[in-house]
């Protein structure tokens, strides 16, 4: 069997998730990786985990990240080469790409696989539900398979293909650039939520936008940033680009200091790679609290200015 692996990169510098997929892909078949964009020097490095073709697929339209188009040009390479099955790395741009080619081709999509076994026909698949809390066994009966592997579910293994670049020129309709990166700007310095060993971070027991000012302050102090709860952003108090969670960011920083959050299971898998867990809560029942490293029962808002005064005080 045939199967196309989607290659996640930004202009060209590849997303390593792509040889993780490219090994679950191997298991199944011979494979052919696919690069939207004019990058066929990503040709050796994807020769290295098993691709026998690369297909570099070119349009204007390609030069930069947009999920319809790589969707309408994936699509265009899958008839090409006859293949009816991709698989493509848990990415944002992998788990998008392939639910918009699901709905050209009218096929299910699956994300999240953590193994796929090929049957006569039929994929048998076990795949991360809920946030990671949950593993589903599920079967998957399509003409087309569409499937994203959940990130780190395995190890990336080399092991060589020919890697023969084969240029593939697709035609694109405007009404692919709907969404289409136009502009970039670099943000200069500064700590991201991605990258700080510190996460400062606040739910709803905060009590209102104004009281963040505390967490701002800390974070400053101790050189991290500022997470929050979904309650928070759904409050408005924050931007969902703070966010942690299931449907927000993913943090493993050192410390995670959890202010005012219960700890509910969407929000606990955005930030159980913690090293460690500080909660403040005026429960010492709460879900937060019972699996943190150290807790410190009481108000938020008379603690953290406590410790702002202790850090300054130093
Ligand atoms: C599909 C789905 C996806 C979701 N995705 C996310 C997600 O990505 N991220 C996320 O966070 N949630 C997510 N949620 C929501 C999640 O289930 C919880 O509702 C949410 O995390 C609760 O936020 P919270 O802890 O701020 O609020 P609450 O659950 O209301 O907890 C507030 C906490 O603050 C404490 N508290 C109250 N007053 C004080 C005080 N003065 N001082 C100290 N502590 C105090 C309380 O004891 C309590 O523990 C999702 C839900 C669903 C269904």
């Amino acid at each position: 069997m045939k199967v196309l692996v989607l290659v996640d990169h930004d202009r060209g510098v590849l997303d390593e998730l792509t040889f993780q997929a490219m090994t679950a892909a191997r298991s199944l078949g011979s494979i052919d990786a696919v690069v939207m964009g004019d990058y066929p020097a990503l040709a050796p490095d994807l020769a290295q985990y098993g691709a026998e073709a690369v297909h570099v697929v070119t349009h204007d339209l390609l030069a930069d990240y947009g999920s319809e188009a790589w969707a309408d040009a994936l699509a265009q390479a899958m008839l090409v080469s006859g293949a009816r099955a991709v698989i493509a790395p848990g990415t944002d741009r992998g788990n998008e790409v392939l639910a918009h080619v699901g709905a050209l081709l009218n096929a299910p999509m699956v994300a999240n696989c953590n193994e796929i076994t090929a049957g006569d026909g039929d994929w048998s698949m076990i795949r991360t539900r809920w946030g990671g809390s949950l593993l589903e066994e599920a079967t998957l009966t399509a003409d087309y398979k569409l499937v994203t592997i959940t990130p780190h579910a395995l190890v990336a293994e080399p092991s060589s293909g020919a890697g023969t670049v084969q240029m593939l020129a697709v035609e694109l309709d405007e009404s692919v650039t709907r969404t289409i990166v136009a502009d970039r700007v670099r943000a200069e310095g500064g700590i991201t939520l991605q990258t700080a060993p510190v996460v400062v971070a606040g739910g709803r027991g905060v009590g209102n936008p104004e009281n963040f000012a505390s967490l701002d302050e800390l974070a400053e102090l101790v050189g991290g940033a500022v997470g929050c709860s979904r309650v928070v952003t759904n409050n408005g108090w924050r931007s969902h680009a703070e966010q942690v969670g299931q449907t927000g960011n993913r943090v493993a920083p050192d410390l995670y200091i959890a202010c005012g959050i219960s700890g509910a299971i969407q929000h606990w898998v955005g930030m159980m790679g913690s090293k460690r867990v500080l909660a403040i809560n005026t429960d010492r029942e709460a879900p937060m609290v019972t699996k943190a490293d150290y807790a410190v029962i009481g108000d938020v808002n008379e603690i953290l200015p406590a410790v702002i005064a202790a850090i300054k005080a130093r």
